[in-house]
């Protein structure tokens, strides 16, 4: 919206602005176009790389005026938003492998079936692109015709739709992308429009870069708990009374042995989405492996404990069921099975601030310590 709201407002004092000033942006639009290109090649984030090519193929074939005459303007309109949806739905496939080369075709489409038709110039094309359906006077705001008006806002609540059903930064971006071409494509090359609506389209995919870069970077892919990073920057800023607690899963190697791997990692994703309802505030991360941190801002481990206790409780009072028995279901060594359901146990071991002069990572070490002690009293504990 920002993004929007901002180019909108830029399209409008494009013209007003020194000549100096809009040949700067038109360098900045190029840097940015091959920057953004650049950062999706090298996180292989395909489906943005694409975006950004139908982006910078719209802006080219506008800005040198391949589509030709109206009825190839039309084309393109119609062309760009129906493509857009076809990329989006198109399987992840890599940048330079056999698997792009659908996409590689698609944007090849966009820039030079306009001109073909237009070449040729068939009746049937003239028609369908050009000719009204509904009465004109409802779209005197545009010189779009109605096909396109119709294509456009189809693949609008498309993409919508989709960001909506399946929220993933990809389909967010491109249903932006698509917003800014739509809204290019209505006020045509006119003025600043091009450089103004390529630059939000590109911003747009640079902000979906950085945010899936710094997901990979702070959240656990396994279960979406915060990982070790971020539980490293939560460990720079924190002060006063806090509570640290490490929860280690009980007989987890043995679990993994009878069920499988899979099987191991439901349960660490039941563990999490336990742990990111405890109450009391804590927050939780994933420390590595089967091992889970949380946090107790403002709270010493006389007020955290119940909060662990209730949920060591919650993971334990949860029969865990196994929907698909590992490779190694026939070992002796199993855990309790009854009706295919087992139970989880975990082990938790806590240590707080108060009095103390120590690092949050002494505070940890102390939790650890503890952990041992609760793994040491039988398991499915909570120690101090
Ligand atoms: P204890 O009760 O003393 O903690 O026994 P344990 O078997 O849980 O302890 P140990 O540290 O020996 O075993 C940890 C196991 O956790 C080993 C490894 O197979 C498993 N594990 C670690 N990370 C993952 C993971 O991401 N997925 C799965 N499925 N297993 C994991
Ligand atoms: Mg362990
Ligand atoms: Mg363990």
């Amino acid at each position: 919206m920002i993004l929007l709201l901002g180019s909108l407002y830029g399209y409008q004092k494009y013209d007003q602005l020194p000549e100096s000033a809009t040949i700067g942006i038109t360098y900045l639009t190029h840097m940015l176009a091959l920057i953004v290109a650049g950062l999706s090649i090298r996180f292989s984030r395909s489906s943005l790389f694409f975006y950004i090519l139908l982006v910078v193929i719209t802006n080219l074939v506008l800005r040198f005026g391949w589509a030709g005459d109206e009825l190839g303007y039309g084309l393109l309109s119609a062309f760009v938003p129906l493509l857009l949806v076809v990329l989006t739905l198109l399987p992840d496939r890599g940048i330079i492998s056999v698997k792009a080369i659908p996409a590689y075709a698609i944007l090849l489409l966009v820039s030079v079936l306009p001109t073909v038709v237009v070449m040729t110039s068939p009746a049937w094309t003239t028609q369908l692109v050009l000719s009204d359906w509904l009465p004109p006077q409802y779209f005197d705001w545009t010189s779009q015709s109605q096909s396109v008006l119709i294509v456009s806002f189809a693949a609008l609540y498309v993409m919508l739709t989709l960001s909506i059903l399946n929220p993933s930064l990809h389909v967010s971006a491109g249903f932006g992308v698509l917003f800014m071409l739509v809204i290019q494509l209505h006020f045509g090359d006119r003025g600043g429009s091009l450089n103004v609506f390529t630059s939000a389209a590109l911003l747009m995919c640079l902000y979906a870069i950085m945010q899936e870069t710094w997901r990979m970077a702070y959240i656990d892919e396994l279960t979406g708990l915060p990982g070790r990073r971020a539980l490293r920057e939560k460990f720079q800023k924190i002060s006063g009374s806090y509570t640290v607690a490490m929860l280690d899963v009980d007989h987890f190697k043995k679990f993994n042995d009878t069920f499988g791997h899979d099987a191991g990692d439901a349960v660490l994703r039941m563990i999490a989405s336990k742990m990111t309802r405890v109450t009391g505030g804590g927050l939780p991360y994933r420390y590595g492996g089967e091992e889970f941190s949380i946090v107790f801002t403002g709270k010493g481990s006389r007020e955290s404990v119940r909060h662990l206790e209730a949920l060591r409780e919650e993971i334990a009072n949860k029969p865990f069921i196994i929907r698909r028995i590992g490779r190694r279901a026939n070992d002796n060594r199993t855990a309790p099975v009854e009706n295919n359901s087992v139970q989880v146990t975990v082990s938790i071991g806590f240590a707080d601030s108060i009095g103390k002069e120590s690092t949050p990572w002494d505070i940890l070490k102390r939790a650890d310590q503890a952990l041992y002690r609760a793994k040491g009293k039988g398991r499915n504990c909570v120690s101090e």
